[in-house]
């Protein structure tokens, strides 16, 4: 496979009111063409953010530290994607070499122009197709993520289709650009859970077909399991634990990891009770110091943990975990 994506210490910081806070620290992975990796963690672990610093999307308060590198490999060359200032450099990034699947697909679709003439107008932007053959295309997408009567879908407007269709539709408008990186941020949670499983289905058989990576967003760690190669598990900003979905999943090294897992329900064992991680996960603005896990810990090393950041310890094949614990502890050896 070909090397696709390099983030290397992506560090992004928001100058708000109360002050510059943290929202991605020193965060860095790579991504191969076919590859698809899961960023998982609680809802504010900066999942999304880091994502979305891939296509420089955050807000307007928002600050890369001089080291972050977020390089995309093209068969047309490299793109550093920090280095993109105006709108016009920027677009060919966004919706172009990378797409990106929202939870929520009303938040994707202007509600007064029809999903035909959105998903055409995109294609017309970012491909030298002229006008039929987008709209052509747009009704070929349509049909492969499955909306029977594509034709009449395409003159419809987002509110007219059901929840199921919406996401498929903008799954098809995604897609139609042929990316060479698709970030979907949590693009199943709303659906029930057939429909969950079709468009997971979905996207594996797009990512075979057209060869492109896929960042999968998500808070369920099961959702990952079916779905990703590899995994990067996030708390506060900071991966704390990364490998191949095996390695992770199988043998979760990071206390996080580990309670991420343990409340998960079991099919094979109903009666089991769901063990949620204790507290919550603190607001930016309260960042403990040292391991940011700390403050839920249950095995937190007194003296140690709260005062010094854990480095990466290396367990083989990819698989990195933070933590101060002892290696036997860690891999339970
Ligand atoms: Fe727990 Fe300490 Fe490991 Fe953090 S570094 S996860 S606080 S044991």
């Amino acid at each position: 496979m070909n090397k696709l994506l390099d983030v290397e210490n992506l560090t992004l910081q928001f100058d708000t009111d109360e002050g510059r806070i943290t929202a991605v620290d020193n965060v860095s992975f790579d991504l191969e063409a076919g590859e698809v990796m899961g960023l998982v963690g609680e809802s504010g672990s900066g999942k999304s953010v880091t994502a979305k610093s891939l296509m420089k999307l955050n807000a307007r308060n928002a600050v890369y530290s001089d080291e972050t590198g977020v390089k995309l490999h093209l068969e047309s060359g490299e793109i550093e994607i920090m280095s993109l200032n105006t709108s016009a450099e920027m677009q060919v990034v966004r919706g172009g070499a990378i797409s990106m699947i929202f939870q929520e697909p009303m938040a994707s679709f202007a509600p007064a122009i029809s999903i035909g003439d959105q998903m055409v107008e995109q294609l017309m932007i970012h491909t030298d197709m002229n006008k039929k053959q987008s709209k052509q295309l747009s009704i070929e997408m349509l049909e492969r993520v499955g909306i029977s009567d594509a034709a009449t879908r395409f003159n419809q407007y987002a509110f007219e289709l059901s929840g199921g269709m919406r996401q498929r539709a903008m799954i098809a408008m995604a897609l139609s650009t042929k990316p060479k990186l698709l970030i979907a941020d949590e693009p199943t949670t709303a659906l029930d859970v057939t429909i969950q499983a079709q468009v997971i289905d979905l996207m594996k058989d797009l990512v075979e077909e057209f060869g492109m990576g896929i960042i999968f967003i998500t808070h369920d760690l099961g959702v990952v399991a079916q779905t990703a190669d590899k995994v990067a598990v996030m708390y506060l900003g900071r991966i704390v634990e990364q490998g191949t979905v095996r390695d992770v999943i199988r043998r979760p090294a990071h206390p996080y990891t580990k309670g991420l897992l343990a409340a998960l329900p079991r099919l094979d064992d109903l009666d089991s009770p769901l063990v949620p991680i204790p507290g919550d996960i603190p607001s930016p603005l309260e960042r403990p110091p040292g391991c940011v896990f700390s403050t839920r810990c249950g095995v937190a090393i007194e003296g140690r943990c709260t005062v010094d950041v854990p480095k990466f310890v290396e367990l083989g094949d990819g698989h990195r975990v933070a933590c101060h614990l002892p290696l036997a502890e860690l891999t339970g050896s």
